[in-house]
């Protein structure tokens, strides 16, 4: 089925918003099975029409965001009502909620918003729960005397309306328009701690051989997604085939990022994590916290910038720096001890390294960073990991590096291969 999105929006061409909703819908397409063949962007205007007109000719599903508002530079129903030459009627289902809105909120409905209320002609409106502006859906019959066969779909543009509509009312109906959607599976394997070309190598060749496989990688943050699509059983094999191969690295099948994996796996064994972080200045537990339900896995995390910090916190004999250097095996391992011992917890994960750009010595160049993992009743493990590069990116490769051990201890494999 080909698909096309059109965003509309002066703002977005100047660059004032940033269109994510392209980038939102085309990842819930794909969940679908559906790959979006071309994004367009234009002004608020008539040019809207010629986008629309252009897209539908070439499709046959168009998904069209923004100009739905009240505004009078929101032309994105009118535009469409002239495409297709129907007559806009008003509907009592769109008068009803606006007036229910604006009751809530002690205000009369304007004339600029009962122009939201207008239909075109055979068009389903998409109810809004978030604001004043309906989606309508335009089934292809419609553009038929045009010689189209798509399907239109008119979205509003802020993301919070656009969102519960895409997933509760128009993927609902882009199911239905699905040819025989019942076989058709997409899967993607989350995968960390290895890179992009190491995966290529281990699993390419193999998944190359079998037919009727959709094979795609994307690169998140620190992570890989290997996107497996086709018939089910084809993608059932293939994934299998990925588990032998890079099984272990596998953090998720469901698209969780490595932070929600580790506190589900905390949280199923009632385990508690805290964290003492030099180099990374609180990233780790930034993102532990940014899961919901943290706070039943997290309670301490300690920024131990300096060298006295963590003496004074964590209890890392001064001497043991003076010796070996804040940025050491050592340290790193009595961080961890020490930050276990401090917070009572299940398990500590420590950092201590060289963030640069400055501070880099020939043995321990910038990018040089340890990280360890104490856990109660199990001996203490540390890495030395090498992520040369800006700081943010240091920060976050490094605690991806150490969220991955932890997720390694939890699952019973081997911290640090
Ligand atoms: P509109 O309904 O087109 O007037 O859009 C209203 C607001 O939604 C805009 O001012 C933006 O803040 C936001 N918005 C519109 N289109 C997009 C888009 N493609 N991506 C992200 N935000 C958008
Ligand atoms: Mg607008």
């Amino acid at each position: 089925m080909r698909i096309e999105i059109v965003n509309t929006g002066t703002e977005l061409v100047l660059g004032d918003t940033i269109n994510t909703n392209a980038a939102w819908l085309g990842q819930r397409l794909a969940a679908l099975g559906l790959e979006v063949s071309r994004q367009t962007i234009v002004p608020d205007g008539a040019i809207i029409k010629v986008a629309i007109a252009e897209a539908a000719a070439r499709s046959e599903v168009v998904l069209i965001t923004g100009g739905l508002g009240p505004t009078n530079d929101d032309v994105t129903r009118e535009c469409t009502a002239e495409l297709l030459e129907l007559p806009l009627e008003p509907s009592a289902e769109v008068m009803a909620h606006l007036e229910g809105y604006f009751t809530q909120r002690n205000k009369p409905v304007s004339e600029a918003t009962k122009r939201q209320a207008m239909a075109p002609r055979g068009s389903q409106v998409l109810m809004n729960a978030f604001g004043t502006a309906p989606g309508l859906y335009l089934p292809a019959v419609l553009g038929a005397a045009r010689g189209w066969n798509a399907h239109l779909f008119l979205l509003p543009g802020p993301p919070r309306e656009l969102k519960p509509m895409m997933e509760n009312q128009v993927e609902p109906i882009l199911r239905s328009l699905l040819p025989d959607d019942a076989d058709r599976a997409v899967l993607y394997q989350k995968i960390t701690g290895m890179g992009e070309s190491d995966i290529v190598e281990h699993i390419q060749a193999d998944l190359e051989a079998m037919p009727g496989l959709e094979l795609g990688y994307c690169i998140g943050k620190g992570d890989v997604d290997v996107r497996l699509a086709g018939a089910a059983d084809v993608v059932a094999k293939a994934a299998a085939l990925v588990r032998l191969k890079v099984g272990d690295f596998i953090l998720s099948e469901d698209r969780r990022v490595i932070e929600e994996v580790v506190v589900d796996l905390l949280a199923e064994r009632g385990e508690w994590v805290a964290t003492a972080e030099s180099c990374t200045g609180g990233t780790i537990a930034s993102r532990i916290t940014d899961v919901s339900g943290s706070s039943g896995v997290f309670g301490h995390g300690f920024v131990t910038y300096a060298n006295e910090a963590k003496t004074k916190h964590l209890g890392v004999p001064a001497d043991l720096i003076a010796s070996h250097g804040a940025v050491s095996e050592e340290v790193a391992r009595a961080m961890a001890e020490g930050c276990l011992a401090t917070a009572g917890a299940d398990h500590a994960l420590a950092v201590t390294g060289i963030a640069g750009p400055s501070g880099g010595t020939p043995e321990k160049p910038v990018g040089t960073v340890f990280v360890a993992l104490a856990s109660r009743g199990q001996e203490t493990v540390c890495r030395k990991l090498f992520f040369p590069g800006a700081r943010d990116r240091f920060k976050l490769l490094t605690s991806q590096g150490a969220l991955e051990m932890l997720r390694r201890r939890l699952r019973g494999i081997n911290p640090t291969p």
